[in-house]
């Protein structure tokens, strides 16, 4: 199944070297995290991880458990997906103006996430500028690997073997266009899912960012992010809310009781809120070795990554996103869908998945479970995880 490049002449044939790059540091990336996590924390048999490329111009993830084995598959059409789009904002001159030197960018097809996706004679626009290509990478990766700790997420968490238990199914995909009805129950009990998926997604997100904030060679290849690192956060959240957009918009978004997904701003807000945690842990363990402000001027960075992802994303598509506002004007309706979701991860999915699981399930004790398990091992939280 490992034939990402038999098609290679699909985009980019003058570039079949960038993308073993990229290809190879992906693949790396996920055996490294699978491997280091898939060894059980309880006496559980030893579970195999198996990382696969599907060979397809899909935008799509799946996770499947069968023989004792747990299969994370990746279909290529996301990567390309992604490498374009954000390829794409740093090719524009009049996004991250203050990065690199973005008078020398001149797009000339503007590409974007899905749509395109298919039209074979496209080529990638690459960022001219060096420094701006390098922060594109850094962003497309961030994106990425969200897409990889969220797969991953389901996976640790025990997620397929409750599929096979309620519901007899062994194989969860990242987007489904199953027509076949839903229950109001499976509907909520799959939100759930991806809930916890999400959260194991941002805790591992923000913990990387934090590692390379914390880092002093780490942005060595990249002297402009040297300089102002607290855009390590903004860069990070605009990679993590334009995956949100990306998928509200791909799925053609109303929620009902039968989504899968919560919508986009509520996403985000678990995202954030798990972020925040998260750094909290970080100043409390002396990490952060600065001034309390610090963490303030990391939140404003955060909440300006979001908007920028936004201010694109609507231009690009003539949406109409705007995450601050609908957190402000839709809490009645947030805080109904966020009490279903926690009453049935608390009630109903929690309790099954405590058998399941090789990871530290979320719960109200999570960060002080989690802060614990930092103490022990600094390996899990603390080791900066980019490749490039
Ligand atoms: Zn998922």
């Amino acid at each position: 199944m490992d034939d990402f490049f038999k098609d290679i002449d699909w985009k980019c044939q003058e570039n079949t070297f960038w993308f073993q790059i990229k290809h190879d540091a992906i693949k790396m990336y996920t055996m490294i995290i699978g491997n280091e996590r898939s060894n059980p924390q309880k006496d559980r048999k030893q579970i195999q991880f198996e990382f696969y490329y599907r060979n397809d111009k899909n935008c799509n993830a799946s996770i499947k458990h069968q023989c004792d084995t747990d299969y994370l598959i990746i279909n290529k059409g996301t990567i390309i997906a992604i490498f374009e789009y954000i390829y794409a904002v740093f090719a524009s001159p009049g996004m991250f103006t203050e990065i690199g030197n973005p008078h020398t960018e001149v797009i000339n097809n503007f590409v974007s996430f899905y749509q395109e996706c298919d039209n074979s004679n496209k080529q990638i626009e690459f960022p001219k500028d060096k420094t701006r290509l390098e922060t594109a990478d850094i962003v497309a990766m961030y994106a990425i690997r969200f897409i990889i700790n969220h797969e991953l997420g389901h996976l640790l968490n025990g997620h397929t073997f409750i599929l096979k238990d309620i519901f007899n199914e062994s194989e969860l995909q990242m987007y489904s266009n199953s027509t076949k009805p839903a229950s109001e129950k499976y509907s909520l009990d799959i939100r759930t899912l991806e809930f916890d998926a999400d959260r194991f997604a941002s805790s591992r997100g923000i913990s990387s960012v934090m590692s390379s904030y914390m880092d002093p060679d780490y942005i060595a290849f990249a002297p402009q992010l040297l300089k102002e690192k607290y855009k390590l956060f903004e860069l990070y959240f605009f990679a993590t809310h334009s995956i949100f957009l990306f998928f509200e918009y791909l799925y053609g978004f109303e929620f009902t009781s039968e989504s899968r997904y919560l919508p986009y701003h509520i996403r985000q807000i678990a995202n954030y809120g798990t972020s925040i945690d998260f750094l909290d842990i970080f100043y409390r363990y002396g990490f952060l070795n600065r001034e309390e402000n610090d963490i303030d001027e990391i939140k404003d960075m955060m909440r300006l990554g979001v908007f920028k992802a936004e201010t694109y994303f609507n231009y690009l598509y003539k949406a109409n996103y705007h995450w601050e506002e609908k957190e402000r004007l839709d809490k009645e309706n947030l805080d109904y869908h966020w009490q279903m979701i926690m009453s049935n991860w608390e009630n109903r999915i929690e309790p099954k998945l405590r058998s399941y699981s090789r990871t530290i399930l979320a719960s109200e004790n999570t960060i002080r479970i989690a802060d614990d398990n930092y103490k022990q091992s600094t390996k899990t939280y603390g080791t900066p995880t980019m490749l490039y």
